[in-house]
């Protein structure tokens, strides 16, 4: 979607948090480290949870108060991502049922972008403004595990930043996967409802055989 947007442009100028490029797309690229170490810093890094774990297999809630919790939130998930060393985390992954995620991910060209989204909408692209990259993909809550999984290569979602401002996000390579794998979390799917038959069993295979490297939430 290229769709540009006059009046999230000047949503965004009038208090966003990040500022817009004149194509109407937030800027989320300038003092990612500065930034992320702001979020990181003042948020407690909580248990990650995995597959089998109903908060996400379920479409979670959307954000309607954008007030002190959800910042909250946003610096916990920060901090969580930080620790499990994710370049992108859902909020469901720390148990919380509210569409939002946070990433930290370098895109093809290697630039780093940090932000936040909220009630995020993946946009359908025109054929010709996406192709089909055979990346491989793991996620947090597959510990462990790795696959092949044909993204497109281009993304672009909809959605509102930490303080209900409209934003539209757009990534290109690894951080475009970012946005569409994020954004499946918040509607209840993992990388791996998107894979084969087989390569799902594969997929559970390596979990069970692996170890985390970080904190999980059992499953009862
Ligand atoms: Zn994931």
């Amino acid at each position: 979607m290229a769709q540009q947007d006059t009046d999230q442009q000047t949503a965004a100028k009038a208090g966003g948090v990040l500022p817009v490029d004149d194509e109407g797309f937030v800027v989320d690229t300038e003092n990612p480290e500065e930034r992320e170490a702001a979020y990181r810093g003042r948020g407690t890094s909580r248990p990650i949870t995995v597959v089998g774990n109903p908060v996400l297999h379920k479409e979670c809630k959307d954000v309607t108060e954008f007030d002190d919790e959800l910042a909250q939130l946003v610096d916990d998930m920060f901090a969580s991502q930080r620790t499990a060393e994710g370049v992108g985390l859902a909020a469901n992954q720390i148990g919380v049922d509210k569409k939002v995620f946070v990433y930290d991910c370098p895109d093809d060209e290697g630039k780093r972008h940090v932000g936040v989204v909220c009630n995020p909408v993946l946009q359908d692209l025109p054929a010709e403004q996406r192709r089909l990259d055979d990346g491989n993909e793991g996620c947090l809550s597959v510990p462990t595990a790795y696959a092949e999984l044909a993204r497109p290569d281009y993304a672009v979602v909809k959605g509102q930043d930490e303080k209900g401002n409209p934003i539209t996000v757009r990534g290109t390579g690894f951080f475009a996967r970012c946005l569409q794998h994020e954004t499946d979390h918040l509607y209840g799917y993992l990388y791996i409802d998107r894979l084969s038959k087989r390569d799902r069993k594969d997929a559970l295979k390596q979990m069970e055989e692996g170890t985390p490297r970080y904190e999980v939430v059992p499953n009862d």
